[in-house]
């Protein structure tokens, strides 16, 4: 739902490959042929992108998926877990300060809200007493189907527990199919809005529904994505469980009109100068970023910021 935007991705490329570089077990795919093809590719497999996936999978059919599991997920043996000699995705995963984790994955990219809803908070932390958070990680492709992406950079996904186990579990995703959060900008895509008109309401929570609707001039792939992104995370009946939000915009449009604002903005003008302009004043009202580029910071910033549009308060 909400594209995921990293500053500096060749710093990013760099630090999760030497990270995770060692976190595979090379040795356990054979013949030695196969094992050179994965070795010299390995980078190429780590950092994948968008079509790159299609040819990786083409290119490693004839190896053997369960040599694969063990070298890139790790053993299921529940000892080797506990004590910290598994490799590949199950190593990842386990906190440690001696070997490149996932949470210094979720730490670098400084995520706080699930970019699949846009409904609940991802921060990464490390208490003083090592109690830590962080962002689930759900394989965009299915890593029991392709366990050769389990550790890919662009493969794992940080999200929100709900969508990540309870709502997409192993559900068979697609770059073709569905919005993948680093490559596809689903806010450019679809727009909250509502199938009433909303100052026509008197404010009862089942006299409306929240709906996402096509925006104008989107291409048929793009369309198909942004469907199936909302009918594989329920986004509908989700969001309409936050029907509070959207009248509480109805309120604050109704008591605050373009007049209203300039006189705020005028009162603290030559004073303090708190509110540079009327947006900074909507801004904090609203409780949410109107601008596009920061609809990832909060919860409920793309639904908050399309229904404020179709209110015209922004
Ligand atoms: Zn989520």
């Amino acid at each position: 739902m909400i594209k995921i935007n990293i500053s500096n991705i060749n710093k990013l490329e760099t630090d999760y490959f030497d990270g995770v570089e060692s976190l595979v077990r090379l040795k356990l795919i054979t013949p030695k042929s196969k094992r050179l093809f994965v070795t010299n590719n390995l980078k190429r497999i780590i950092l994948a992108k968008n079509n790159e996936f299609e040819c990786i999978i083409k290119e490693t059919k004839n190896i053997d998926k369960r040599q694969l599991e063990l070298a890139f997920i790790g053993s299921q043996k529940e000892e080797e877990t506990k004590s910290g000699s598994s490799n590949g995705y199950k190593k990842f995963i386990i906190k440690s300060n001696k070997h490149y984790d996932a949470y210094n994955l979720a730490k670098e990219l400084n995520l706080n809200v699930c970019p699949y809803c846009n409904r609940n908070y991802t921060f990464t932390i490390k208490s003083v007493t090592n109690k830590a958070t962080r962002p689930e990680f759900d394989h965009f492709l299915c890593k029991k189907e392709h366990p050769i992406f389990a550790l890919s950079l662009y493969n794992l996904i940080p999200s929100c527990h709900i969508c990540n186990s309870v709502i997409k579990g192993q559900s068979q995703f697609n770059y073709n199919t569905h919005i993948h959060p680093y490559f596809d900008d689903f806010n450019k895509i679809k727009k909250f809005n509502t199938d009433k008109k909303l100052l026509s309401l008197i404010t009862k929570k089942d006299e409306f529904n929240i709906v996402l609707k096509d925006r104008q001039n989107i291409s048929k792939n793009d369309k198909l994505k942004a469907d199936n992104h909302v009918k594989d995370f329920v986004l509908e009946t989700l969001y309409n469980s936050h029907k509070d939000k959207v009248l509480e915009l109805v309120d604050f449009s109704r008591a605050y009109n373009k007049d209203a604002l300039d006189n705020i903005v005028n009162e603290f003008k030559e004073s303090t100068k708190i509110f540079k302009d009327t947006n900074e004043i909507k801004r904090l009202l609203l409780g949410h970023h109107i601008e596009n580029e920061n609809i990832d910071k909060r919860p409920l910033n793309k639904l908050i910021k399309d229904i404020s549009e179709e209110l015209g308060l922004i």
